[in-house]
């Protein structure tokens, strides 16, 4: 095989429930995610050396994405080279469409890309779950990428369960050139429960009507973020647009994940164009809808 390329989609947090920090740093995660229709597709190409390439869609920023040892994809390359005893360098080619340290999870994205592209490339023929145990060490958001869909997200948000989902949702997807660090959204998430029992998360059920029934009215009363507050003491200005796009008729409006990218929930395409014209002045705005399939080969 010459080469093989694989398009892995964004994810939101449809509900991002939070529990208290564990003693490893991290903190328990109920969350149901959704694969929306902005994509990463990474081309894997038999090289002398490992080698990593990328390039930006018009409206993206590349600049935060680390062209070395230290990007996503080319870990995810390597790992399962390791993992497989493979001795075969590829050159990885990031074509992006997904904004950068933007809650959309873009770097698991073209990790999952290059697992799925490599695995076919060196004809692995790996089974999934084993996919997704490496996914899972790569990073929490990993596997989802792999899985796409609407699912339910456990542990850290990388034990990944499929969710029965009859719908197709509208997004206005709100980007901003100034990411957040999804680290510092966490810190400021202990600071302000410093004082509080933080419960164990769970996804609320009345979310998983919602999907099953289809219904986005449904959807839009039980979607809900709990790092929101958190992202919103170190981006208060992110308040504006989020009333903006309520003001405008969205049927919900959250940050994704750790933020800055704010998502308005609209019923169809139409009202998506209405109420992203009320959103301009604020950042880039994006449409896109979800659920869609996780990484496949193109
Ligand atoms: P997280 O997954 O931590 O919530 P995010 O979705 O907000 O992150 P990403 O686009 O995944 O944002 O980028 C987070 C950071 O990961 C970037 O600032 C960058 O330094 C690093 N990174 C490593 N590899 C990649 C990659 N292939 N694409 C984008 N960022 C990458």
């Amino acid at each position: 095989m010459r080469e093989v390329s694989v398009r892995a989609p964004a994810k939101i947090n449809l509900h991002l429930g939070v529990g208290p920090v564990r003693p490893d740093g991290f903190h328990p995660l109920a969350t149901a995610y959704q694969a929306i229709s902005l994509f990463s597709t990474v081309t894997a190409r038999p090289n002398a050396q490992w080698e990593i390439t990328c390039e930006t869609r018009p409206g993206i920023d590349g600049g935060g994405v680390p062209l070395g040892a230290s990007n996503l994809a080319l870990r995810a390359a390597r790992l399962l080279a390791d993992h497989a005893g493979v001795d075969r360098p590829v050159s990885l080619h990031i074509d992006k469409g997904i904004p950068v340290a933007g809650g959309l999870a873009g770097g698991s994205a073209d990790a999952a890309a290059a697992l799925r592209a490599c695995a076919a490339l060196w004809e692995l023929g790996l089974p999934d779950a084993e996919l997704l145990t490496l996914a899972g060490r790569l990073g929490s958001d990993v596997p989802f990428a792999l899985v796409g869909g609407s699912a339910a997200g456990l542990g850290r948000g990388e034990l990944v369960e499929p969710l029965a989902d009859n719908g197709r949702y509208d997004w206005v997807v709100l980007t901003f050139d100034e990411g957040l660090s999804t680290p510092a959204a966490y810190r400021e998430f202990d600071a302000l429960h410093a004082e509080a029992v933080v419960p164990e998360p769970e996804i609320p059920s009345a979310l998983l009507d919602a999907l099953a029934a289809g219904s986005a009215t449904a959807l839009a009363r039980v979607v809900g973020n709990d790092l929101q507050a958190a992202s919103l003491r170190l981006r208060p200005a992110l308040a504006e647009p989020l009333a903006a796009g309520v003001e405008r008729g969205a049927l919900a409006a959250l940050l994704s994940g750790s933020g800055p990218t704010c998502l308005f929930l609209c019923s169809d395409s139409d009202h998506a164009e209405s109420v992203a014209a009320g959103l301009t002045t604020y950042g880039r705005v994006l449409h896109a809808h979800g659920p869609v399939t996780g990484a496949t080969i193109l």
